[in-house]
């Protein structure tokens, strides 16, 4: 039985004490909840959540990392440093940081191997584009980050990786895939990681649907039979809709 995680992705919103002041917010709402909950703050902002978080379930992820502990690379964070300040969760590959900042699959491996390496959970972003899903490809593309995106990951325990199917035309738009359309991809990419792997292994990795989960949308779309939870951006940011999406 794979437990629902739903994961809050706080992107670049938020200081410090805003951080703690939504944290504070949400932790009643949110005690006892079935699904496990990851909430990933900008990194300056970690050290105050983990403060906030104290006594609570509720577990704290980053939004990215470096394949490499130490050295001479500017603005990069490793996973010895998250992992000092409590994180266990770490976003990979977003779409975002695809988007804007040249992530490619190869790096999305690098990047999921040594966080595993270094005892961080990855949380796998995975998604085509409007113009892919229009081109009829979504599955083609979806397939070959999954596969790239997981070279190398023999032998890992399937319960320490996470994936997050995000249709990039679905993030922040207000757009949401379908129940059955998140659903199919989600079932694709279990059979693409069985292949790779094991059948035993891809029964056991949890893999979430993201683009504009919402507390109206949330339960349907979690009840569908391969979607093991949410990865949620701007509805994570209001305390009570997050709520309600993790009540859901
Ligand atoms: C995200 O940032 O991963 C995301 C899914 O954003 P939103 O929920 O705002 O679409």
């Amino acid at each position: 039985m794979r437990r629902p995680i739903i994961a809050g992705n706080w992107k670049m919103y938020n200081t410090p004490s805003k951080t703690r002041a939504l944290i504070d917010e949400l932790k009643p709402q949110i005690a006892g909840s079935r699904a496990e909950v990851v909430v990933c703050p900008p990194f300056v902002c970690l050290p105050a959540a983990k403060e906030a978080l104290e006594g609570t379930d509720i577990k704290l992820g980053a939004q990215d990392v470096y394949w490499d502990n130490e050295g001479a690379y500017t603005g990069e964070v490793s996973p010895e440093m998250l992992k000092e300040v409590g994180v266990e969760y770490v976003i990979i590959g977003h779409s975002e940081r695809r988007q804007y900042f040249n992530e490619t699959d190869e790096t999305v491996n690098k990047k999921t191997l040594f966080a595993i390496k270094n005892c961080l959970i990855p949380i796998v972003c995975v998604g085509e584009t409007l113009t892919q899903r229009e081109q009829g490809i979504t599955m083609e593309l979806v397939g070959k980050q999954i596969t790239i995106g997981l070279t190398g990951l023999n032998g890992v325990d399937p319960e320490k990786l996470v994936i997050a199917y995000e249709p990039v035309w679905a993030i922040g738009t207000g757009k949401t895939a379908s129940s059955r359309d998140a659903d199919e991809v989600i079932r694709f990419i279990r059979q693409v990681i069985g292949k790779m792997f094991t059948c035993e292994f891809a029964d056991k990795v949890r893999i979430l649907y993201g683009g504009s989960v919402k507390a109206d949308n949330a339960a349907e779309l979690m009840n569908m039979p391969d979607i093991d939870g949410g990865l949620v951006g701007g509805a994570s940011l209001k305390a009570k809709e997050f709520s309600r999406i993790v009540n859901f």
